[in-house]
C-alpha cells in the first residue's frame, strides 16, 4: 500500500467485488455508501467533474476506514488511502469539522497539558464536564489520576530473555493506563524488560482521519525516527490502530514503517503459560478490522483465548462495529454497532483488542474487556506489579 494519487483511483474498475464486504453498504444498501461509490465519487471529483459539497464529504467520513475493500479488491486498489486523500483534499470545504480539527491539534500540541487541563474540569466542573462532552462524545470518559508515561520508563524483569519497546498510543495512555499496567506485567512475567521510550507522540491516525495529512506525517516522523532505530526485540502496542499506522501507514507516508511493530497477541501468543483454566464459558470475541484485516491478526487471540480455557463464540462476519464514524456519523456507526452485537450473541463477555472498539461495544455491553485484562488474569506474572494506577 502507498498514499493515494489520482491514478491510483483511475485503477478502480468499478466492478463491485468491495460493495459485498463493505459495512456501510450492508447497512445503508445506497451505492454513495460503499467502496466503489466512494472511488466513483473520488474519481469524479478529482476529475473535476464533482464540485465539493457537504454531502460529498459526508459520503467519505461515513466510511469507518476499516479496510475490508481493499483486501476483496481483486486489483489491490487501495480504497482507504484513497479516503484519506479525499479527505485530506477537501478539508477546506469541510465546515462540520472544522472545529473538531482545530481541537484534535491544539491537544496533540501538548497532550500531557491537554490531559492536566481536561482533569482539572472534571474536578473543578463536578459532573458538568462529562455531561457536556457527552454532547459530542458518545461514550462515556472517565479520565484516570496519571497517564502511563508518568515516571518511570523501563522495567525489568527478574530474568531477562529480551526487550520490548512499549508504543502506549493516546487511549492507553490517557485513558486505559491500568490495561497499560497489565501488560508491563505480562511482559515481564514472560521475561522481557519493558521500555517506554520517552519522545513518543501520536500515531497521527486521528489526525489523518480528519483530513490533517501534513500534520500527520510530522508526527509519523517523530515515532519513527525514535521507534525505527530502537534496539527491541519487538515494537508492541494494544491498539492495533496505532500498529497499522507504525508499521504499514509509515511506510506508505515515509517510504519506511516500524517494522517490527506488532500487536500484542502476535508478540505474546507463543510465550505466555496459563495458570487457571477452565475459564469463561460463551465469551464472545470481536477482532477489530484493523487488527484482522489490516494486520492479518486472526488466529493468535483465539488462541490465547481457547489456551486460557475460554468457551470462545467467534463473530460470523468481519464486521466493523462502527467506532470510528462515531463522531461524526451517528446513524451509520450506532447500525454497524447493533449488527456487530447481533453477530456476537447474546454472550454475557465480549473481548476484544482495540481500546476503541472496546468504547464502542461498551456503550450497549455491560462487560466488554481488552483481551491484555484476560491475559493477565489467567497467566503467570512478575511478583511486583509496575506502579501505575488502574483506569
Ligand atoms: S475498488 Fe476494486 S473491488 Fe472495488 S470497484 Fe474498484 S476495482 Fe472493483
Ligand atoms: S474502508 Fe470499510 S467502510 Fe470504507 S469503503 Fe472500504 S469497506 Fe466500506
Amino acid at each position: 500500500m502507498k498514499q493515494a494519487t489520482l491514478s491510483d483511483i483511475e485503477k478502480c474498475v468499478l466492478c463491485g467485488t468491495c460493495k459485498a464486504v463493505c459495512p456501510t453498504h450492508a447497512y445503508s444498501g445506497i451505492e454513495p455508501l460503499s467502496a466503489r461509490g466512494r472511488m466513483l465519487l473520488l474519481h469524479d471529483y478529482f476529475t473535476g467533474s464533482l464540485r465539493p459539497s457537504k454531502l460529498l464529504n459526508e459520503r467519505l467520513y461515513s466510511c469507518t476506514l476499516c479496510g475490508l475493500c481493499e483486501a476483496a479488491c481483486p486489483l489491490g486498489v487501495g480504497v482507504t488511502e484513497a479516503v484519506y486523500l479525499g479527505r485530506s483534499a477537501l478539508v477546506r470545504s469541510d465546515g462540520r469539522r472544522r472545529l473538531m480539527r482545530a481541537a484534535t491539534k491544539l491537544s496533540l500540541k501538548n497532550p500531557n497539558l491537554s490531559f492536566r487541563t481536561l482533569k482539572l474540569a472534571f474536578t473543578l466542573g463536578g459532573s458538568l464536564v462529562p455531561r457536556l462532552l457527552k454532547r459530542s462524545v458518545p461514550f462515556g470518559i472517565t479520565l484516570p489520576d496519571r497517564p502511563l508515561r508518568d515516571g518511570q520508563n523501563i522495567f525489568k524483569p527478574p530474568k531477562k530473555k529480551g526487550r520490548v519497546a512499549l508504543f502506549t498510543g493516546c487511549s492507553i495512555n490517557y485513558l486505559y493506563p491500568g490495561l497499560g499496567a497489565s501488560l508491563i506485567n505480562v511482559l515481564l512475567g514472560v521475561g522481557y524488560e519493558v521500555v517506554l521510550p520517552p519522545g513518543e507522540v501520536c500515531c497521527g491516525e486521528p489526525l489523518r482521519a480528519l483530513g490533517l495529512e501534513e500534520e500527520a506525517i510530522k508526527l509519523a516522523k517523530k515515532n519513527l525516527d525514535i521507534f525505527g532505530r530502537l534496539r527491541a526485540d519487538a515494537v508492541v502496542s494494544l491498539c492495533p490502530t496505532c500498529v497499522l499506522a507504525l508499521r504499514v501507514h509509515y511506510a506508505s507516508l515515509l517510504g519506511r514503517g516500524v517494522e517490527n511493530a506488532m500487536d500484542v497477541t502476535e508478540f505474546l501468543h507463543d510465550k505466555i503459560t496459563p495458570i487457571s483454566p477452565p475459564g469463561e464459558k460463551n465469551v464472545a470475541y470481536h477482532n477489530p478490522c484493523h487488527m484482522g484485516t489490516g494486520l492479518g491478526v486472526k488466529k493468535q487471540p483465539l488462541s490465547i483465548l481457547r489456551g486460557l480455557g475460554h468457551d470462545v463464540i467467534e463473530q460470523a462476519d468481519p464486521g466493523c462495529c462502527g467506532f470510528s464514524t462515531s463522531l461524526w456519523d451517528a446513524e451509520v456507526s450506532n447500525g454497524l454497532l447493533e449488527g456487530t452485537l447481533k453477530q456476537l450473541g447474546n454472550a454475557p463477555a465480549i473481548i476484544t483488542a482495540c481500546p476503541g472498539c472496546m468504547m464502542q461495544l461498551g456503550r450497549r455491553h455491560p462487560n466488554v474487556r481488552h483481551i491484555i485484562e484476560t491475559i493477565a488474569e489467567g497467566t503467570v506474572q512478575a511478583s511486583s506489579k509496575p506502579k501505575t494506577e488502574a483506569a
